[in-house]
């Protein structure tokens, strides 16, 4: 154990179970550890690091504007970040961006623009927003409650009033909640992520269209872990025959520094006046300026690596032993391992390769240009680890 490690738990708050490794630096996807020892990063920070740990293009961005203003307020203008939300818009038919540091804090404005309209167009006592059971929309009060998942809530309530959980891919399900609840907005993961990797099915997401437009109701795509072209396209809704009111986005959107963006259609663009909605730090020109990066290298032949690599993964683990199944879409894959998740994970630390998990899955979110060699090398060991007894 080195001083850092125990510094950690003798100063920081115990809400991480860390893993036993100290990483100091890295390139691409290889992380450095304090040993020197070199690791396969298979996680890229929880689907953050894009273009894995500091991209040469990425840093030479952010630092470029670093050297010129680091943050003004949202009192004036900067360049940075009407640059990212007009690629923002230009690529996915939205009409308008907020911006804000975290994926909470984009469901926090998207939740509280919801009701906003519905306040405005339907009155106030369609407040409720339907998510799924098992999503996970973040850690505030009110992302909390919208987060379907009893084991987050207790201890912490009571939570925030109007949120109902329905049956993902029960589309009936979702009829009745809109039947007994003044209903503000749906809202969902294309990809449950925390939840276990389940990516909803194609018929179940077309049923939500269908029934926010007969229930007049908005659809909010979380795509905080989807987004950004995890899925093998720009946002995961674009996987599916739907186009979202709002759709909020955060953890891989600037490669690595934090950053949350919520994305208007025309329809709900105007809910937001002045003084009605804001942030300190949302929209800092060093954050947009490594977010313009990672957007400008988002591109089709990009998306279509992604597509590659996940076709490569799959097919490495469908019917290996110790595999039952893949889940997931394009890098955002989910093994439901035979072993106990945690510890495949720890045995691939071990052996030099950082995986994911979620609920007893291993989740695996590599940097999304992870070189073929290293992600064939972590492919070997995981199967390796998973085959094991
Ligand atoms: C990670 C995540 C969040 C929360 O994002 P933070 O940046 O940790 O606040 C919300 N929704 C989804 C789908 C996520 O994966």
């Amino acid at each position: 154990m080195d001083d850092i490690i125990e510094l950690d738990r003798k100063y920081i708050t115990a809400t991480y179970a860390r893993l036993p490794l100290h990483i100091v630096s890295g390139s691409g996807s290889v992380a450095v550890g304090a040993d020197g020892r070199e690791y396969i990063d298979m996680g890229a920070g929880i689907a953050v690091n894009s273009f894995g740990i500091s991209d040469k293009e990425w840093v030479a961005a952010v630092t470029e504007q670093l050297g010129k203003v680091q943050h003004t307020s949202n009192l004036y203008y900067t360049e940075p970040c009407v640059r990212l939300a007009g690629m923002l818009c230009e690529r996915t038919g939205m009409d308008k961006v907020f911006f804000c540091n975290s994926g909470a804090e984009a469901n926090e404005c998207a939740i509280k623009a919801a009701r906003k309209y519905a306040a405005e167009h339907k009155g106030e006592e369609y407040y409720n927003i339907i998510t799924l059971k098992n999503s996970f929309h973040g850690r505030t009060v009110t992302t909390l409650a919208a987060t379907g998942q009893d084991e987050y809530h207790t201890m912490f309530k009571p939570l925030t009033d109007g949120f109902v959980y329905a049956e993902p891919n029960d589309i009936e399900d979702v009829r009745r909640k809109l039947d007994a609840n003044k209903t503000a907005a749906i809202m969902f993961e294309v990809v449950q992520g925390e939840g276990g990797v389940n990516a909803l099915s194609f018929d179940f997401v077309s049923g939500l269209r269908d029934l926010a437009r007969e229930y007049e109701v908005l659809l909010i795509a979380d795509e905080v872990q989807t987004g950004n072209g995890r899925t093998g396209k720009l946002y995961g809704y674009m996987n599916y025959d739907v186009e979202p009111d709002i759709v909020t986005t955060a953890k891989g959107l600037a490669g690595g520094l934090p950053i949350g963006a919520v994305m208007f259609s025309r329809n709900v663009s105007g809910v937001y006046t002045p003084g009605t909605h804001g942030s300190t730090f949302g929209g800092n020109p060093v954050c947009c300026a490594g977010a313009v990066n990672i957007l400008s290298r988002i591109d089709e032949s990009l998306l279509e690596q992604v597509r590659q690599k996940s076709d490569f993964i799959r097919s490495a683990f469908e019917g290996a032993r110790g595999v039952r199944s893949v889940s997931g879409l394009g890098l955002m894959l989910g093994l439901d391992v035979e072993k106990d998740a945690k510890s495949v994970a720890s045995e691939c630390l071990d052996r030099g390769v950082l995986v994911l998990t979620a609920k007893n899955k291993v989740r695996l979110l590599p940097a999304l240009n992870i070189p073929m060699d290293l992600l064939g090398r972590a492919v070997d060991i995981i199967k390796e680890v998973c085959a094991q007894s």
